[in-house]
């Protein structure tokens, strides 16, 4: 199926840096050979004030007319605007890429290029747990079968788009019952992909494998609270935290995407809001997710592409130690970018 030829997608305003992260995506999708149209939504902290199930009535009223978000750092007061939204929308599935960038320091020279397909339900994140008298306390662990098909199935199918292998990594010797489940679940939907390669990994084996070989894992699925320790040991290895982008899903019942909203990793980032000094890349590499999810593949792996090569090009904002402000590095980016699409490679840089 081939794109249309307009994109239009909702986009959610947060906080702090967020109109200045907004203001780079809408320089680069203005210099991309296609028309693009944002439908904006405040989730600012000062409409959620006076307006919290407005705001979120707005946001759910635009992702479900276009399909696709991409939401902006919002600073958690009363609510978690990240909790709401996945509540409201649904959301089971995270996708985190996480790949090495070229320039950025590092501890250790190993190239990761890793997909983290997470549960983003249960594990034992639905339940704080409770104190059982003064010397104890319990919580309880949910692996539910739809989530850990979802996840498997959108596994596979970013296997098959990136000719790679999946592994399944949980602790099922045991935690039998639960991510004995997630386990099964997998190989049942791995069943249906016979020329995709399946492994299953122990999770703790797995963190030891991918520090000593990270070229040997592509995209490991997992359930939420390993996919969150999976994330952060990950963006160590690549020497940053707040450098990276991650999708969230939906879907129907036969595991085919439904509602899909982008964000960069970082926060809100208040001591330099307003100063033109915030690092876009990763706002810009969560409009390349969304440009790839939508069907604009080449030009959303070009815009990724871009974002590396212009900071691989020492091209980059004060926190990666350079000195341009946020549309300087924009403007890095576009040139980049438009030298990919015309296939000049990284000439211009
Ligand atoms: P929040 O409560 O929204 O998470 P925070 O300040 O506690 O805000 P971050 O926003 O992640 O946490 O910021 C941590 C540090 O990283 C700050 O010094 C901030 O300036 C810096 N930082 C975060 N995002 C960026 C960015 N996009 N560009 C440059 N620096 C950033």
């Amino acid at each position: 199926m081939s794109p249309a030829e307009t994109l239009e997608l909702a986009e959610f305003h947060g906080d702090g840096i967020s109109s200045e992260l907004s203001a780079a995506v809408h320089r680069v999708a203005e210099s991309l050979p296609m028309d693009v149209v944002f439908h904006p939504v405040d989730l600012s902290l000062e409409r959620r004030s006076s307006d919290a199930e407005g705001s979120y009535r707005d946001a759910e009223a635009a992702i479900r007319k276009f399909g696709v978000a991409l939401k902006y750092p919002t600073i958690t007061d009363l609510e978690s605007p990240n909790k709401v939204l996945r509540e409201r929308f649904d959301f089971s599935v995270i996708h985190r890429p996480v790949t090495s960038i070229p320039g950025v320091k590092t501890r250790f020279d190993g190239k990761v290029d890793l997909h983290i397909v997470r549960i983003a339900v249960g594990g034992t994140y639905e339940d704080a747990g409770r104190r059982i008298g003064t010397e104890a306390a319990v919580s309880v662990r949910v692996i539910e079968r739809r989530p850990s098909f979802q996840a498997a199935k959108f596994a596979f199918n970013l296997a098959g788009k990136l000719g790679c292998g999946v592994t399944s990594a949980s602790k099922y010797t045991i935690q039998r019952a639960t991510d004995g489940l997630f386990e099964e679940v997998v190989e049942e939907v791995a069943e249906q992909y016979p020329d995709i390669p399946h492994n299953a990994e122990l999770f703790d084996a797995l963190l030891a494998k991918l520090v000593m070989g990270p070229e040997d894992f592509r995209i490991v699925v997992t359930p939420n609270e390993y996919g969150d320790f999976l994330s952060d040991t990950a963006c160590g290895m690549i020497g940053s935290i707040g450098l990276g982008a991650s999708a969230s899903y939906s879907f129907d019942d036969d595991g085919r995407v439904t509602l899909a909203m982008f964000d960069p990793a970082g926060g809100t980032a208040p001591d330099i809001a307003g100063q033109g000094l915030c690092n876009p890349a990763a706002a810009l590499w969560a409009f390349g997710m969304l440009l790839e999810h939508t069907g604009y593949r080449a030009i959303g792996a070009a815009l990724n592409d871009a974002v590396r090569d212009a900071i691989g090009a020492g091209h980059t904002t004060g926190d990666l130690g350079g000195s341009l402000g946020t549309m300087a590095f924009t403007e890095a980016v576009c040139d980049a970018m438009s030298a990919r699409l015309t296939g000049g490679g990284k000439a211009k840089l």
